[in-house]
């Protein structure tokens, strides 16, 4: 069976990830998502109402338009999980390809907010829910497979596309967590067992952030205990707390929520998307929070929370706000410049549960809204923080669990590979034979 690999987003950038595996006459496409900083460069870019080839020109989703080059139909749509990088590009590419879309609840879930909120386009594609451990029959003679994997998000899956020529391993995003806070540790079992079952591995496409750092990404569990050595360490403070994390990050957000309970606070989420996330979280039951926690997306119903908190006394609420990048309209950059009737104090602490997304115009931002908050004598806590993504040890476990006979960096661009490029070299595989560094738009037969 031939089996061809389309390399069509995610391959210059961390962002817009999109790939196609055809094994004879099917199709499968993993991920289709947006790179956010293409769009953010614009000022009030209404992406909504935008048209794909529009969105393609700015390189802020997937360029599809090389799946005319396979010979075979979609069988299936599968986001690996809920990130924007991910999923962003569904509402605006789905609908050209008949065929559902598959994905584990909470992915699935978000999913369907992005199809609701699009106004261009009508997203029809049947939604599909399967859950890690699950399988589907894809044409007569190929089965996709879920594994369960740790990342930055809850409900998060590498997929597998088990063919007669071997197993396709689409192994984006995912960090080695062997003791996450919300859900099932990564099914390393079942990654080792897929390698040595039948034909084996055939390919394996990698997740390639953070290949140039060395040892391995701790776990969730490290993160919370760092978060809880802070707030810990705020308990007798008896000014003004913020907090400010990932809104997708439901894990964080839950402990950021116990530990305010914890020192004595009410915790509150302000800000559209942290609403967003952990109210679409609370519905379908992914996460336990308190069923009295306040979390406030709407302009007005935000002003009125931060009212509340400023009538009651600051130093009885944890606010947790959206904005750890310092994104112009997040609220916390609002806070920092003023915008809002919270007023911080002298000595007043804000606790960022994030690290800086490496990219210029991101670092700008954070460094403007740190600068605004540090001018009202904000203290700041930074980088209570531990990543996504997999370092180099966890790349070479991958690599030793998986025994892949071809393997295919992604998620990064032409100086990001170079780390795995480096490993995998030293692990035998040899470029142009057996490792493929390629780019966005290029299509590789492996069989
Ligand atoms: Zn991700």
């Amino acid at each position: 069976m031939e089996i061809e690999i389309a390399t069509i987003g995610g391959y210059e950038e961390v962002g817009r990830q999109m790939t196609a595996v055809r094994a004879g006459d099917d199709v499968v496409v993993f991920d289709m998502g947006l790179n956010l900083s293409k769009v953010l460069i614009h000022d009030n870019l209404r992406v909504e109402g935008m048209h794909s080839l529009d969105l393609i020109d700015m390189g802020a989703i997937p360029d599809d338009r090389v799946m005319s080059e396979l010979d075979g139909t979609v069988k299936a749509i599968v986001p690996t999980h809920g990130h924007l990088d991910h999923i962003g590009a569904i509402s605006k590419l789905a609908h050209r390809y008949d065929a559902p879309i598959v994905a584990t609840p909470f992915t699935l879930a978000l999913v369907e907010e992005e199809i609701d909120d699009e106004n261009k386009f009508h997203v029809q594609n049947d939604l599909v829910e399967m859950e890690a451990g699950e399988t589907m029959s894809i044409g007569e003679r190929c089965e996709l497979e879920f594994v369960n994997v740790t990342h930055s998000i809850i409900d998060a899956i590498n997929p597998v596309l088990h063919t007669p020529e071997g197993a396709v391993v689409y192994g984006l995003d995912k960090r080695m967590d062997h003791t996450p806070v919300i859900g099932d540790p990564i099914d390393m079992k079942r990654f080792r067992e897929i390698g040595r079952e039948g034909e084996g591995v055939l390919c394996y496409i990698e997740d390639c952030t953070n290949a140039n750092r060395k040892g391995r990404t701790p776990s969730e569990a490290v993160a919370r205990e760092q978060l809880h050595d802070v707030m810990r360490s705020l308990e007798d403070y008896d000014g003004g707390i913020v907090a400010t994390t990932f809104s997708s990050h439901i894990a964080r957000v839950s402990s950021l929520v116990e530990f305010a309970d914890e020192i004595g606070r009410e915790p509150v989420l302000l800000g559209r998307s942290m609403e967003q996330y952990s109210g679409t979280a609370d519905r379908i039951g992914a996460v336990d929070l308190p069923d009295d926690l306040g979390m406030y997306g709407h302009r007005k119903s935000v002003d009125r929370a931060f009212e509340r908190i400023m009538s009651e006394g600051k130093e009885n609420f944890l606010p947790v706000v959206t904005g750890h990048q310092g994104e112009p309209r997040a609220m916390l950059t609002r806070m920092g410049r003023g915008e809002t009737t919270y007023e911080l104090d002298e000595g007043d602490k804000v606790v960022f549960s994030a690290g800086v997304i490496p990219e210029p115009t991101n670092e700008g931002q954070r460094y403007q809204s740190e600068t605004l908050l540090r001018m009202q004598g904000a203290r700041i806590y930074d980088d209570v923080h531990v990543s996504g993504h997999l370092r180099q040890e966890g790349h070479y476990e991958m690599l030793d669990a998986l025994q892949p006979q071809h393997v295919i960096p992604a998620h990064q661009d032409m100086k990001g590979f170079s780390g795995y490029v480096d490993l995998a070299s030293s692990q035998g595989y040899e470029l142009g034979r057996d490792l493929h560094v390629t780019q966005n738009g290029n299509t590789i037969q492996i069989v």
